[in-house]
This record gives structure tokens, sequence and C-alpha cells, in this order.
């Protein structure tokens, strides 16, 4: 009896900490390849209750997107995709006990609903994701929203609303400076938001909301280091996006670097200030601070973990780590993998055929980076972009509706990984009957 009981092996434990665009995904594809025939217990945790796809912020912040709709639990998704799911924010880690634990989490009131929590693993997965980095600039944290959670999306369209429901009371006196919101990032992120900020002021004007019209009562701003928007990508893709922009009013300051934020606006290296309501910090991004101090585990300047090809981490080859909290080397240079889904998306599914392989005994497999190209979706204006590698030869751009379309297939092809196939369709169809039902910007 003894010795049968000494033979029944318990099944290696994979603990993937974040739930986002990277390892839900993973979570899900072990849950259904490993899970089901108990080859590997599979936990997730995630400091959040339900999931919401990253790149869909922006719209939820101005409202153009209900979250909830978008929102997926996940406990039922655990249950059906045969992984566990604990509620929590990881603080800490013991390489040694191969442990990883979890701070107290607490209600809106303060009182505690788990106590500090302890997380047993073989193999650990990092999948943390990233937060905006203000580059410690004075102010920008107390009077600015940094665009990097649902909470914070919500947030900002909650000012939002309330500020042009004021600009409406107070009523146009001559003279009277427009309601502004300054967002500071002239990546993807700070150009997408400004033209959808544009979109939702005017459909608010257009329901008889007085005083925020985009194109005279309320003024849009986009502030950027560079010496262009979207540095990161092409010039001509950048000069596309400038273009549009300013078609839509939406003032592009650009080689101007933000030296402080207050109550009353931004304040620019040059001596340029600019009054604001509303300032988003939108640029740039870092790894929360507590990964720098995690058991001796390699870090960079914006502490990203920093991984071989295989994903593990370069001092302990149980700890694998991707998506934005991972630096990955992209060819023989010092660049690394982008911090973006589609990155996400490719480490996940490399991960989903390595690990099962590493159960085996097989070799691990080695991450190269497919850059599909980018696309920014300028709200319901336009859509430009550029597409790479398989799908074209070369770099090739496109802008309307083939770009919407290819910009909208990223998200179904998160949808499809996480819920299937069916579920991706009905949702579709929902979203489709909610948008023609429902005002187009969501008012509370
Ligand atoms: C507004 C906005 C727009 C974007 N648009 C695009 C776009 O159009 N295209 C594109 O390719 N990329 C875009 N990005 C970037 C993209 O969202 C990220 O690159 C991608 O989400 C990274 O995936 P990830 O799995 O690494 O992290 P995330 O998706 O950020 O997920 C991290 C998860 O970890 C959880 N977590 C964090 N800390 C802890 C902790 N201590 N304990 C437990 N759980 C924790 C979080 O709750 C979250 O669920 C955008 C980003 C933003 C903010």
């Amino acid at each position: 009896m003894n010795q049968q009981a000494a033979t029944v092996a318990t099944p290696h434990r994979i603990t993937i900490v974040g739930g986002g665009a990277g390892g839900l995904e993973l979570a899900v594809r072990l849950g259904k390849k490993l899970g089901r025939r108990d080859k590997a217990r599979i936990t997730l945790v995630d400091t959040a209750r339900t999931h919401l796809w990253k790149p869909l912020l922006h719209q939820v912040a101005a409202g153009t997107l209900d979250s909830h709709m978008d929102e997926l639990e996940y406990l039922p998704l655990a249950r059906t995709n045969h992984f566990s799911f604990r509620l929590g924010r990881m603080d800490g880690l013991d390489r040694e006990k191969r442990e990883i634990y979890l701070a107290p989490t607490c209600d809106e009131n303060g009182e505690v609903i788990l106590q500090r929590q302890a997380i047993g693993y073989d193999t650990l997965v990092l999948a943390l994701g990233s937060q905006t980095n203000d580059f410690h600039t004075p102010g920008a944290r107390e009077h600015s929203i940094m665009l990097d959670s649902p909470n914070a999306a919500q947030r900002f369209h909650e000012q939002l609303v309330n500020d042009c429901l004021r600009a409406q009371a107070r009523g146009s006196r001559a003279g009277q400076t427009p309601l502004t919101v300054t967002i500071i990032g002239g990546g993807a992120t700070g150009v997408e938001l400004s033209a959808e900020l544009h979109m939702t002021a005017k459909i608010l004007s257009s329901y008889g909301l007085a005083n925020v019209d985009p194109e005279k009562d309320l003024r849009i701003v986009v502030v950027d280091a560079a010496p262009r928007l979207l540095q990161a990508l092409p010039e001509r893709l950048s000069n596309a996006v400038a273009r549009e922009l300013r078609e839509l009013h939406i003032e592009v300051h650009t080689d101007e670097k933000v030296v402080e934020v207050s109550e009353e606006g931004v304040k620019m290296a040059s001596g340029t200030f600019i009054p604001s309501e509303i300032v988003v910090w939108a640029a740039g991004i870092k790894v929360a601070d507590f990964v720098k101090e995690l058991d001796g585990l390699e870090t960079n300047r914006i502490n990203q973990l920093v991984v071989h090809r295989t994903l593990q981490s370069t001092r302990d080859p149980n700890i694998f780590a991707f998506g934005d909290c991972a630096a990955c080397p992209l060819g023989d240079g010092k660049a690394t993998v982008p911090p973006r889904a589609q990155s996400a998306h490719q480490q996940a599914a490399l991960l989903a055929k390595s690990l099962p392989r590493m159960l085996e005994g097989k070799p691990l497999l080695e991450f190269t980076y497919k850059d599909h190209g980018s696309l920014v979706s300028l709200g319901n204006y336009s859509t430009v972009g550029s597409l790479m590698g398989a799908i074209a030869r070369g770099s090739v751009f496109i802008e309307g509706t083939i770009a919407k379309w290819v910009y909208w297939s990223l998200y179904k092809q998160h949808q499809i990984a996480v819920s299937g196939w069916f579920y991706t369709w009905l949702a579709t169809w929902a979203e489709t009957i909610d948008r023609a039902r429902n005002p187009r910007i969501k008012l509370h």
C-alpha cells in the first residue's frame, strides 16, 4: 500500500502570475493540454478578478467601449479550461522554497478578504505586464492619470464626462479658455486616445451638450519629447497620423520634454505651459518596482526580467518570464522584443508548446519574434499601419477599411485563443446588437 502511494507522483505545478494578454492565453492553452489530463497542475494568479485586453483601455477611457461587455471573469474561465485561479498581488519570491507570496487582499473599505498567501511551484511563469513610467517627473503621479489599468481608464472616463457637464453648465463666456485635455506621450496609446477623445466630444456635442465641440470648445493636446509622433514606427506612418490629427484640430507638440505636471497644467523644458483640466501620462513603460529585488533574478533598467530566447530567466531555469515584463533578445544585438500585445501572444503560443515538451524531457523551443507590422487606430476616423512578414513582402503601408479590419482582428485572435471560436462569434454578434441599441458613448 505504502509502496503504491509512493509511486503516485504529484503532477508538476506550473504557476503563472499575471492573466493579461499573454498569461491568460498561456493558462488556457496549458489547461487544455496538460491540466485536463492531470499531466500538470496549472494555477493562474492575478490581482484582478476579471480580464480586459489592455489595448482596449483607451476606448474605455474615451467611453467608446463599455468594459463590462468585454471583461472576462477568471473563475469560470479557469473551470472550463482546467486550471485554477488565485486572486492576489504577488510581492515576493523564495527560489529555494519554490514559493511565491501574495500580499493580503482587501475590499474597498480596507477589510481583509484574503490573508497573505504562499503558492508553491515547480515551474514559475511571470507575465506581470508593465505600468506607466513617469521618469520621476515632478507632479506626474499626483496630477495625471496613468492609463495602465481598467480602473484608471474608468476614472479618466468619469472625470471626462464630469468636466464636460461642468463645461456645459458654466456656459461660454468671451475669452474663456476651452476645456483642455493634455496627453503626454505621442506613442500609439497617446495618439489613439487623442482621436478617440475627439470622437467622444463630437458625439457628446451631437447629443446637445454645449461647450464640448472638439472643433472650438475642447482643446486636445499631444506632447512628446521625440522629434516626431510614433517614434518607434516607420516615418511614413508617423507622417500620415500627424496629418490626420492636424485635420481633427488636435494640437501636436513634438521635441517638447515635460518637466512638471501641476494642478494647473503641464510645464515643458522650453518654458511653454499648457493649462489643462485633465492630464494623461502615456509616455514609456516600466515593470513594477518589486521585480527589481525578486530574489536575485536579473533585471534591466526598467525592471524587466532578463530572459534567454527560451524565455527562461538568466539566473533560474525554473522561472520563465514573457510579455511586457521580460527582456527577451530580439536578434544578435542588444535590442529586445518590443512590449506589444502581439509579442505576448506569440510568446504564449511558444510556451504552450515548449512547457509540455519540457515535461517530456525534450529541449525547450527558442523564441523568434515575427513582426506582423503596426497599426494605429484613430477611432472611427481612420486606421493606418504597416504590414510586414508573412502577410506582405517587406513592409506595406495600409490605410482605411483593410487597416481597420486587421486592427480589429488582433483582438479577435486574442478572444479566440482565450474563449474559442463559438464564444467569439457570439460575442461579436452581441457587440453589434449592443452598439445598435445603446448610445455610442458610455455616459456613466
Ligand atoms: C492603452 C494601451 C493601448 C495599447 N495598444 C496596443 C496595441 O494597439 N497593440 C499592441 O500590440 N499593444 C498595445 N498595447 C500594449 C499591450 O497592451 C501590452 O504589450 C500587452 O498587454 C502585454 O501583455 P502582458 O501579458 O505582458 O501584460 P498585460 O496584458 O498588461 O497583463 C498583465 C497582467 O498581470 C497582472 N498583474 C500585474 N502585476 C501583478 C502582480 N504583482 N500579481 C499578480 N498579477 C499581476 C495584471 O492584473 C494583468 O492582468 C497597449 C497598451 C496600453 C496601455
